[in-house]
């Protein structure tokens, strides 16, 4: 079986993204798979800490894995925005492929010294396991704002990301180029579109040489996308379209069924609404 390691430098050699989309429930999760497999490529889900509470962690791992093992589809399960130590180790564990352990919050010398340590505590416990660091101010809550936070102060340096890559050795690294959780009320009206500072991307990439990975990446333009992937993004996460087809798509649902009780069949046309995000975000991002 073909590990993430592989996948992401295979990804990185074609110049070329994975897709990684969130989840909270077996609905978003056929949706992804369904979509990896239809466009023949690798995925990853994620699971944040609120995600896998609901989903329950055991109970999303033995899926992901289930999924692996009988369709051989390369799935793997990212534990997103993991915030203490003890949360980190309890999803190691529990056999996650990946944790982004994301101090973001703290002051950059701080971030660097816990995130350091939480990188040997959690290879010790699976040497195989990949961690990401995140630096940077990109907002939080992948849901639907009033108003734009202002980022401008928060975007990443590439001076700071080679100390904090060199220092932490972390093995993928979240920056902030312009990205930001959550979409906009004009973004999801499709009048305005997330743009990303390619060539900070670029700096970034020459500095480090490192796996990078776009959060919040919901809304934004397709071109800039493609851009950043060819600048160095190696990885893509897509939250908040998700959960809008998921809300859309179960609203025209249960509208178009009022009378239907049966959950598998109130609930296919839900996972199609879902697979129309997830698929050509999958095409772009292997274009
Ligand atoms: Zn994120």
């Amino acid at each position: 079986m073909v590990m993430l390691r592989e996948v992401l430098t295979q990804a990185g050699n074609e110049g070329v993204a994975v897709g990684h989309f969130n989840v909270s429930d077996l609905v978003t999760l056929k949706a992804v798979f369904e979509s990896a497999t239809d466009e023949n490529v690798p995925v990853v889900v994620g699971v944040s800490e609120g995600e896998r509470q609901f989903f329950g962690l055991r109970q999303i791992v033995a899926l992901v894995k289930s999924l692996r093992e009988e369709y051989s589809l390369p799935i793997f399960l990212n534990a997103d925005h993991t915030h203490s130590m003890a949360n980190a180790i309890e999803v190691a564990k529990a056999g996650v492929d990946w944790i982004v352990f994301d101090l973001s919050i703290l002051p950059l010398e701080e971030n660097i010294r816990q995130t350091k340590a939480a990188v040997e505590a959690l290879k010790s416990i699976r040497p195989e396991i990949l961690v990401e660091g995140e630096i940077g101010d990109i907002g939080s809550g992948s849901e639907i704002h009033d108003a734009a936070p202002d980022l401008r102060k928060g975007l990443t340096t590439a001076g700071e990301a080679k100390q904090f890559v060199e220092e932490t050795k972390v093995d993928t690294l979240a920056p902030a180029v312009g990205n930001m959780h959550g979409m906009l009320k004009s973004m999801v009206a499709g009048k305005a579109k997330k743009r990303l500072d390619i060539e900070r991307i670029r700096q970034i990439k020459e500095q480090t040489h490192i796996f990078m990975t776009l959060h919040g990446a919901s809304g934004t333009d397709d071109e800039d996308l493609r851009k950043a992937i060819g600048a160095g993004i190696t990885v893509v996460h897509i939250n908040t379209e998700v959960r809008i087809a998921w809300r859309y798509g179960m609203d025209a649902a249960l509208s178009s069924q009022p009378k239907e009780i049966v959950p598998y069949k109130v609930l296919p046309p839900v996972v199609e609404s879902v697979k129309a995000v997830v698929t050509p975000r999958l095409a772009l991002f292997s274009l």
